[in-house]
């Protein structure tokens, strides 16, 4: 498979109708979550969960699993079809997944046993924290929050992603030659350089730094490493090497652990103030539980573009950064072309879609910063086409 440099009308029609579908679903699914809170908090329902449950027994540590895992579970069951929708059959549909019904369930399984055990362990601290210290839980929640984030993201290079994915250490020896004379001279201390195989499941390309500490890695898809070229490859890796040298994995924890902590607060607030109403004994009533995951939704909802803002500037420094070392315009260009038609990527969003779901700046304005970069740095960024004129040219 070759992947083409220029951007078709007809792939980016296709890409337009995919975003938005993909816009519709999340509205969809975020409208059925805040529905389901909403409904089980005024209709009484939880309440009488937890009076059910501590009919059976009294354990308040008990009481918290096993509404977790009877409200958790029903959820999951209810969003089951959506979900198998949006994240099977909608990219298969578009040529970007080729995973089958079974191997999706594994990853569906898998997921669901890891995430229910850190997510119920996360919450049975939270409850004992807010029966403990209905005053402060969240000043200790968004501490504990912070080191859990630390620590996670030390082990899930080594833990957690093996169990769904094979990394490889990057075994083409020209090209881990050339990585690791990027690195040197960008003289950020990587740990590993790693290939991940991303074509188990699906034809888009993606690369990424993940890892703190000792566990530090940049991690390429083999899907990338197959299609592009080994100039292309190079500005990929000078754009996370440049996430290592920028600190960007500990700005990102540290940023969110702030906004985790203000989210905390904010909650506090509101709980204290609405438990009564609702019939709530406490604010470490398990029942209580709807009213703070719709505070915590509403505020991630209102955060995320903030969040977003944020990710994309950081980006827009790795990609600086990239074209800086690299010096190679014409390659960082081509790159984020082939990464639009290969990922199926809308090459220009409308702006109302950038704020509230890019982590990243849409392709066009990646494409424009390299030719103003080389602009400014007099280098030609189509030195096959005759640029200007040939911008979407020959080859
Ligand atoms: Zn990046």
């Amino acid at each position: 498979m070759t992947i083409s440099t220029e951007m078709s009308e007809n792939r980016q029609r296709k890409a337009s109708k995919y975003a938005a579908t993909r816009r519709t679903l999340f509205f969809v699914n975020s409208g059925l979550g805040l529905a389901a809170l909403l409904l089980v908090l005024f209709s009484g329902f939880s309440l009488e969960i937890r009076k059910l449950i501590e009919s059976w027994n009294n354990n308040q540590w008990l009481v918290v699993l096993l509404y977790m895992i009877l409200m958790g579970g029903a959820y999951a069951i209810l969003t089951f079809p959506l979900n198998l929708y949006s994240s099977l059959y909608l990219p298969r549909k578009y040529g970007l997944s080729h995973q089958t019904l079974g191997g999706w369930l594994i990853d569906v399984f898998k997921g669901a046993v890891i995430g229910g055990i850190i997510g119920l362990f996360l919450i049975s601290l939270l409850y004992l924290g807010l029966r403990s210290l209905p005053e402060w839980w969240w000043l200790a929640g968004g501490i504990f929050y912070l080191f859990f984030v630390i620590i996670m993201s030390n082990l899930a290079p080594v833990i957690i992603m093996p169990l769904f994915n094979k990394f490889i250490p990057l075994e083409n020896d020209e090209l881990r030659e050339r990585m690791l004379r990027l690195a040197d001279k960008t003289g950020a201390r990587v740990k590993g350089i790693y290939t991940m195989d991303f074509s188990r499941r699906t034809s888009a390309s993606n690369a990424f730094v993940t890892g703190v500490g000792n566990t530090r890695r940049i991690v390429l898809g083999d899907t990338l490493t197959q299609h592009f070229t080994p100039d292309e490859i190079e500005v990929v890796m000078a754009h996370e090497l440049g996430h290592h040298v920028h600190g960007d994995i500990w700005r990102g924890i540290f940023f969110d652990a702030i906004i985790t902590m203000v989210g905390l607060f904010i909650a506090n607030l509101l709980l204290q103030n609405t438990l009564g109403a609702f019939g709530f004994r406490e604010i470490g009533d398990v029942a209580a539980f709807p009213l703070l995951a719709l505070v915590l939704t509403g505020f991630g909802l209102f955060t995320n573009p903030i969040t977003n803002a944020y990710s994309r500037s950081r980006e827009k420094a790795a990609d600086y950064y990239a074209l800086d070392i690299t010096e190679n315009v014409a390659s960082f260009i081509t790159c984020m072309k082939k990464l639009a038609n290969q990922n199926l990527a809308e090459v220009n969003p409308p702006g109302w879609a950038i704020w509230l779901f890019y982590t990243h700046p849409p392709i066009s304005e990646r494409v424009r910063l390299g030719e103003n970069y080389a602009r400014k740095q007099g280098l030609n960024p189509y030195p096959d086409s005759g640029y200007p004129q040939g911008e979407s040219g020959s080859n």
